[in-house]
């Protein structure tokens, strides 16, 4: 970056840190997270080290919070309140740990806390008694918020112990447990007033509020951290004030270690980080201290944060990062899906560099353009996702997405339906729909051929070895061998697969044949198809000549199949070339008929449906509807008479209503569990 862009790219930077920071703290309403935050401030960080002209005073890198709002008086605190420096990962705690170490010596003891997500508070006791309640401010002048902090039960009015008749400022959080801030937003919902983004938020603002009562109502609670002065009560470290702190009537949160060592200090923050959604209340991360208050002032302070404290931030949810490109794939129905590729970034302990945009559609809604720096995340933190991108970074040089008219593998001209949102390639011989057909049948949850993965997959399409899914079993071991892996050895030859490689992917193969009617069924990949589908045409009809031969009526006659689907089927087994493919799977030995080898007797819940419906906790849903089918019932989506049972795990969606609407009997897991168990039916 030229030293130009680089002022370019910071002074937007500062604008929009600088907007986000008051709509967080004097609004207590932020509009973006706070991972997007804190990458916006690490990119601007980054910028400042490596051309430090461009620090100004007013920068946000420099500076705490934000000044005092005006609607409550002023307070100049007689100690600075800082923020914290804060490491992303756990390499940038270690370097810290090492730093400290090397200045203080080795054996330096750390005190472990968890970093409450809250908003930060002082309260000033006169002979013992609460006169004062300040907010952080800007770290030198804070909100006068005594009537609203006396309102919360856990902040004592007079102290007790070893802090009875004290005069003393104590600091720590104010915190809105994750009940309360549920409870909360749902009756703001009801009022009809604004939701509050995440629990910090709700309590910086039932903290900020005019009227006492109102804070009174918000069921706030505190955990303090701080002792300002603490020699003058004979304190000599962290851990000896957090318990003087307990002793004195205040609530000191109970997760605190003291420390010798990086690796316990990284003990701690792993467990933190796993038991991070178990606790009644939210943490971002784990605050690091230097225990000695001796060895605490050897280090001293920044501007902005004590130099003998951390904050350990748990992995990001969200990033920032460059949208490089979007682009276009072709599925194996043909439908092209843009997706976005953008600079490789770390996200909840992975890197992601790619993510899909599902349709044009998506695309004009998040109002992307292509060079957008953009925030992304991982969706149930495993899928990739593209938030949005962020409008004010932007220099003039993106550019809109433009979908190809014709298709990128093929080239031949792409069509849309007038009621859908996707764009197709109607060529039946496109290679890229060939290539995802073929990998669809060697899927997990298709025939599961065990080695067949996708880059072989393309090799022997390369090669001219399978065009269709009945080319599978053609291949012999001798021509797998040959295939190339696509790695090369040292002298440059190609790796191929090789004797031994080879004969496990003939064995997969023919194993594959064995595989039940409905896999086979998904495995075709027929429109509107898919697993939970399959098996209830599976079940219905037994074989896959008798689905091929089955009427529209017959078909849509089916529990779970409705007119649409079966319209698919019909269309599906119209076609002379997928009913040669199906020839030709059968004629390769490929079982096209249900292989039922259970006696009757072992299928105590033939004639029985199931729907299940939530997360279960012991299983997975699709191992609960395969242990389901292999004990004779049918499992299908949707709820109607006649279902027999409902199974109700954790966050059930409106099935579990349909059901109880129904009058449906709706069982839980403990339920089912005993069911799979012994065949049992609830009473
Ligand atoms: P911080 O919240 O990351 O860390 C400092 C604070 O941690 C202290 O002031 C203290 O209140 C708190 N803390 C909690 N537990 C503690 C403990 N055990 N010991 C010591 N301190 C403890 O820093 P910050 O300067 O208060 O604010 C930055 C935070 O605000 C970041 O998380 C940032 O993402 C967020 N923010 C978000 C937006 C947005 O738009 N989403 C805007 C501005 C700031």
């Amino acid at each position: 970056m030229t030293s130009q862009d680089a002022a370019e790219r910071a002074q937007k930077l500062r604008d929009l840190i600088a907007y986000h920071a008051w709509r967080y703290y004097v609004l207590d309403a932020p509009e973006i997270s706070d991972d997007a935050y804190d990458a916006l401030v690490r990119e601007l960080e980054q910028i400042e080290r490596e051309h430090p002209e461009l620090v100004t005073p007013d920068s946000p890198t420099q500076r705490v919070g934000a000044p005092p709002s005006e609607q409550f008086a002023p307070v100049r605190h007689a100690q600075r309140m800082y923020s914290l420096d804060n490491a992303m990962d756990e390499a940038e705690l270690v370097a810290w740990l090492e730093r400290v170490g090397r200045e203080l010596g080795t054996g330096t003891r750390f005190v472990c806390e968890l970093k409450i997500d809250g908003s930060s508070i002082a309260l000033t006791y006169r002979d013992g008694v609460l006169v004062r309640a300040a907010t952080r401010g800007d770290g030198a002048v804070g909100e006068d918020v005594t009537a609203n902090i006396r309102t919360i039960k856990t902040v004592p009015l007079r102290l007790i112990g070893p802090g009875a008749g004290a005069t003393v400022e104590v600091r720590g959080e104010v915190f809105m447990p994750k009940t309360s801030f549920e409870r909360l937003n749902e009756a703001q919902e009801a009022a009809g007033a604004a939701v509050f983004a995440n629990p910090r938020n709700a309590a910086a603002g039932s903290v900020r509020q005019k009227d006492p009562a109102v804070t009174a109502s918000r069921d706030l609670d505190t955990f303090l951290y701080q002792v300002v002065e603490p020699e003058r009560f004979g304190l000599a470290s962290q851990h000896e004030a957090l318990e003087w702190l307990r002793a004195s009537g205040f609530k000191v949160n109970p997760d605190v270690r003291v420390c010798s060592s990086a690796d316990e200090v990284l003990a701690f923050c792993r467990e933190a980080l796993s038991r991070r959604h178990d606790l009644p209340y939210e943490i971002d991360g784990v605050v690091v201290k230097v225990d000695s208050f001796a060895q605490q002032a050897e280090l001293g302070f920044t501007a902005k944060a004590p130099r003998w404290a951390i904050a350990y931030k748990f992995p990001p949810e969200e990033r920032t990062t460059k949208l490089l490109d979007i682009r276009v794939s072709v599925g194996r129905t043909g439908a092209l899906t843009p997706y976005a590729v953008f600079e490789p970034v770390r996200v909840a302990g992975s890197t992601i560099a790619r993510a899909t945009l599902h349709n044009a559609d998506e695309i004009a809604r998040k109002g992307l353009l292509i060079g957008d720096t953009i925030v992304v995340r991982k969706a149930g933190d495993v899928i990739p996702e593209v938030v949005g991108p962020l409008v004010e970074l932007r220099d003039g040089s993106e550019r809109p997405f433009v979908m190809p008219d014709s298709c990128p593998s093929c080239g031949a001209k792409v069509w849309k339906p007038e009621d859908e949102a996707v764009w197709r390639c109607v060529n039946a011989a496109c290679p890229a729909q060939r290539v995802e057909r073929l990998i669809h049948w060697a899927s997990r949850q298709a025939m599961d051929i065990e080695g067949m993965g996708e880059e072989l997959i393309r090799r022997l399409v390369d090669e001219g070895l399978l065009r269709d899914v009945s080319d599978f079993y053609r291949l012999d071991e001798e021509q797998l061998s040959r295939v190339a892996t696509g790695r090369v050895k040292k002298d440059g030859t190609p790796v191929l697969v090789g004797p031994v490689v080879a004969r496990k992917l003939a064995a997969a193969i023919e194993a594959s044949k064995h595989r039940p009617l409905a896999r086979l069924l998904f495995g075709l990949g027929i429109r509107h198809v898919g697993a939970t589908v399959a098996s209830v045409l599976a079940d219905a009809f037994g074989s896959l000549e008798a689905i091929g031969s089955a009427g529209l009526e017959e078909l849509a006659s089916v529990e779970g199949v409705g007119p649409v689907i079966a319209a698919s089927v019909r269309a599906f087994f119209e076609n002379p070339d997928n009913r040669d493919l199906v020839a030709r799977l059968a004629a390769a030995g490929v079982a096209t008929r249900e292989e039922r080898s259970e006696p009757a007797g072992n299928r105590p819940l033939d004639g029985l449906t199931f729907v299940l419906t939530g997360a279960l906790l012991s299983m997975t849903r699709e191992q609960a509807s395969e242990a389901l089918r292999s004990l004779g019932a049918k499992v299908t989506d949707s709820v109607s008479k006649k279902t027999s049972f409902v199974v109700v795990g954790e966050n059930p969606g409106s099935k579990r209503d349909k059901a109880l609407a129904l009058g449906v009997p709706v069982i839980g897991e403990e339920d089912l569990v005993r069911i799979l168990d012994s065949g049992e039916l609830p009473a």
